[in-house]
């Protein structure tokens, strides 16, 4: 099979390598990709965000397959471009990504198949805002209603920073506060059949310790030890495959990845968010123990064909990934900084270009490199992955250094 993969950054190198170890995978492409993916794809340029030209690249090559990593080309409506031509593709429509673009569509769309989630408003004036803060009370949780590339969630104790950041986003969802330890669940889907990743959990807040303002994700490890037993099954039966028959009762099947971003509180899983592609860098850490080939996977979701798929195999062990980031961010990165050390297995490129001039490798995003490896248990995974990030120089690089230690300790705990 050919296939097309569609995005540059962290999620798309690890979705590069799972397809390109796929041994019906006789030959990958990669658009626009990085110099990481370029070790396991051929490289063209295009304009993700451009349906017409991503559908006519996939015809162009003959590809059998296209999958697309990145929201903002989904919502774009790439998805439903490619397949116009025929081709099939591993990626919801513009219709339901709108789970993941609009929070407002989301909440409505769980209201509507009864999911557990937070109450929640959407507000679109300052009395709204205030009233809805004040009825759930601190922490109070705002979002931005559009797509924010996961920086668009203020959680804080200050009203008053609550109030402006729904000033600065003009409409937003304000909704009571979720208090337990987080999951990612990924969940491969057809729009009818649904197969489950491993549950994941990732570190969105850039400080040790959960501190500091929120970012797309500082690291993330699989599988979690502290899980309640059930949860998967609990969450495919009250989440996903009530979210996927309102979609379908809407004429907008879900096809594609969910991913189902709950917390576990003491009435049981209630969902924070949906996405409407693969996590990152969940992403890096769940398929890093996929055994099953991913190409042959993805085609069945795309074909409509998931029901007959064999059931997925799992690596035993753990995987970690930790993040390394650019100086400043999560604020505007600095970018240009020359990396050495990067040309190891289980280095993924998340934000990295090369100077024409010399091949140089260089920083050229907020998230440059993460440090994924697996292990047979979770502390000898987390320890390759920092031996590997602690042999990355990027001149004013900052990383997490608590990535899944708390886990490692025994220590994340559901609250009774
Ligand atoms: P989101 O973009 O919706 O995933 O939000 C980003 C992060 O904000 C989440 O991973 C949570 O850590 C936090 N968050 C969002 N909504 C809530 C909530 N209702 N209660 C507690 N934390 C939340």
């Amino acid at each position: 099979m050919r296939v097309l993969l569609v995005g540059s950054g962290g999620r798309e190198h690890a979705l590069a390598l799972g397809l390109a170890a796929d041994p019906s995978v006789e030959r990958l492409i990669a658009a626009p990709g990085n110099p990481g993916i370029a070790g396991v794809a051929e490289l063209r340029q295009v304009d993700t965000a451009d349906p017409a030209a991503v559908s006519g690249l996939a015809v162009e090559e003959g590809v059998d397959l296209v999958v697309i990593g990145p929201e903002a080309p989904l919502v774009a409506g790439v998805a439903d471009a490619v397949r116009a031509t025929g081709v099939a593709c591993f990626g919801p429509s513009a219709e339901a990504a709108r789970l993941e673009g609009s929070k407002a569509f989301a909440k409505d769309v769980m209201t509507a198949a009864g999911v557990p989630t937070a109450r929640a408003y959407t507000c679109t004036d300052e009395a709204g805002t205030a009233r809805a803060l004040d009825e759930f009370g601190a922490p109070y949780v705002v979002k931005n209603d559009g797509l924010a590339a996961g920086k668009g969630v203020v959680v804080t104790d200050d009203r008053a920073a609550a109030l402006a950041h729904a000033a600065e986003c003009g409409r937003v969802v304000v909704e009571e506060y979720l208090a337990g330890p987080e999951v990612s669940l990924f969940v491969v889907t057809d729009g009818e059949a649904a197969v489950p990743l491993l549950p994941a959990q990732d570190f969105k807040r850039v400080g040790d310790g959960d501190t500091g303002p929120n970012t797309g994700g500082m690291g993330a490890y699989a599988p979690l030890a502290w899980a309640p037993p059930g949860l998967v099954d609990q969450v495919m039966r009250e989440v996903v495959y009530p979210t996927l028959a309102e979609m379908r009762h809407r004429g907008t099947p879900f096809a594609g990845l969910l991913y189902v971003g709950l917390a576990i509180t003491t009435a049981g899983p209630r969902v924070i968010e949906f996405n409407a592609r693969f996590g990152d860098p969940e992403t890096q850490v769940v398929l890093a123990l996929l055994e099953s080939p991913l190409g042959g996977l993805l085609h069945a979701a795309a074909t409509g064909t998931l029901a007959a798929h064999p059931p997925l195999r799992w690596r035993d062990g753990a995987a970690v990934t930790v993040v390394l980031a650019a100086a400043n961010y999560p604020g505007p990165p600095r970018t240009g900084d020359v990396i050495t050390g990067a040309e190891r297995p289980g280095v993924i490129h998340a934000g990295t270009a090369r100077r024409a001039a010399d091949g140089a490798l260089l920083s050229a995003g907020g998230r440059v490199l993460c440090g994924t490896a697996t292990g047979p248990d979770l502390a000898a995974a987390r320890d390759a992955a920092y031996a590997l990030v602690d042999g990355v120089d990027l001149p004013g690089s900052h990383h997490r250094r608590d990535i899944a230690d708390a886990a490692v300790r025994g220590a994340v705990t559901l609250p009774a």
